[in-house]
């Protein structure tokens, strides 16, 4: 279902859905390599994948070569995929307990909020998570209310395929758990990939037009008065890993977003509703970040 859902669908346009594709870049770094940097560092207590097989036994190997104690398990979710749960950390008790945790398929809040915090996540953000499990627009919708503009970029996660530095959804852009665990990981990173980090952040820092999961639009520009005068206006797709390309029609929705807010003068935000020069336009939200 288009979620630009008060005009009906445009044809594509023609000169947008190339940008999005050419934009499409691999990123030299994975979140799964900064995860597994962040466990043997010792910033991270432990981590929790889903793999398929094939691979799965030489990446356990490579943890219990660091001096990690690694599992992998299939529960019933991963039978039905061939694909198996690897967890590795520092404790073996707290490996064989989230262990225990997958294979009984977390069926309670409280199971969750163990697994959430014996993978080092902060207690405020997990509890936010347990209120609206299945709801990721309500969760962002609200981190969003939460952060007093501007928000941490690090803690930018609005797009959960763009670069991320965190491995969980903060309770505010601005959660100060989260950003000590960023902070430290940056300094971790920085010496081997300033560049790929600054630039990163540069993404990171611009304002976030949220309509959906997978149709979010970066805005460079000046807040005025009750609204946001765009001056460049990019999909955030520029920055998502090839391997996880968005469905044709979550792409014709970015690029009609991307025309129809490059169009305007204005955006405006007011009780989950997006305004362009004054008209009532989508449903959705804006989060400003520190640039
Ligand atoms: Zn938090």
């Amino acid at each position: 279902m288009s979620v630009l859902w008060l005009a009906p669908r445009l044809f594509l346009n023609e000169d947008t859905v190339p940008e999005l594709l050419a934009r499409r870049t691999r990123l030299p770094l994975q979140h799964t390599q900064v995860e597994d940097m962040a466990l043997v560092a010792g910033i991270k207590p432990l981590v929790l994948r889903e793999l398929p097989w094939e691979g799965a036994e030489a990446q356990a190997e490579f943890f219990r070569q660091r001096g990690l104690c690694a599992l992998l398990r299939a529960s019933e979710k991963t039978k039905a995929t061939s694909t198996v749960w690897l967890m590795a950390g520092r404790s073996e008790a707290q490996v064989g307990e989230v262990a225990e945790l997958m294979m009984g398929g977390l069926p309670t809040t409280q199971d969750h909020r163990r697994l959430g915090s014996l993978l080092g996540y902060p207690p405020c953000c997990v509890n936010t998570f347990c209120e609206h499990p299945s709801e990721e627009y309500t969760r962002m919708e609200q981190a969003a209310a939460r952060t007093r503009p501007p928000g941490n970029p690090w803690l930018n996660v609005l797009d959960p395929w763009v670069f991320r530095l965190i491995s969980w959804e903060p309770c505010s852009f601005q959660c100060a758990l989260s950003a000590t665990y960023a902070d430290r990981l940056e300094a971790l990173l920085r010496p081997h990939f300033r560049s790929f980090l600054q630039r990163t952040r540069e993404v990171l820092s611009g304002a976030r037009l949220y309509l959906h999961p997978n149709v979010q639009l970066t805005l460079e520009g000046d807040v005025w008065d009750d609204g946001f005068l765009p001056r460049l206006v990019a999909p955030t797709a520029r920055d998502r890993e090839g391997v996880l390309p968005l469905t044709p029609e979550d792409e014709a929705d970015v690029a009609r977003a991307l025309r129809e807010v490059r169009a305007a003068q204005k955006v405006t935000c007011s009780e989950g509703q997006i305004f362009l020069d004054g008209r009532p336009w989508a449903r959705g939200f804006l989060v400003r970040f520190r640039g």
